[in-house]
């Protein structure tokens, strides 16, 4: 579903049917640590552009929203694992370097030999 900032994110989840104005987001929700999100976070959220990066069914996602500026700017801060692994994974947008080193398929075993 496409975010109040015009992304498409999976976590977001918005109804404006029939008089409706609903907003959520699935990720931060899940976090009971987290303080509530708001809608305006969209607007500095990193994970639509890591899910555009990193579509991979292992990279599983932990999002909090966060204070910064002394309180004055709120911003969703994520951190990445992976649940093959059960790494973490540092930067999100590359995916699991472990994985990525011992399983295929990957550009360079193209032209390699089956086992
Ligand atoms: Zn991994």
């Amino acid at each position: 579903m496409k975010t109040p900032a015009g992304k498409e994110c999976k976590y977001y989840y918005g109804d404006f049917h029939r008089g409706r104005n609903e907003q959520a987001c699935r990720l931060i929700e899940r976090n009971p640590d987290s303080p509530p999100w708001q809608p305006n976070l969209c607007n500095t959220c990193p994970v639509p552009d890591i899910l555009r990066a990193n579509a991979s069914d292992t990279l599983k996602l932990d999002g909090k929203v966060v204070k910064k500026f002394f309180g004055f700017k709120q911003q969703v801060e994520v951190e990445g694992w992976c649940s093959e692994c059960f790494n973490p994974v540092p930067n999100p947008m590359l995916g699991c370097q472990n994985c990525a080193k011992k399983s295929g398929p990957s550009i360079l075993d193209l032209k390699g030999s089956p086992e």
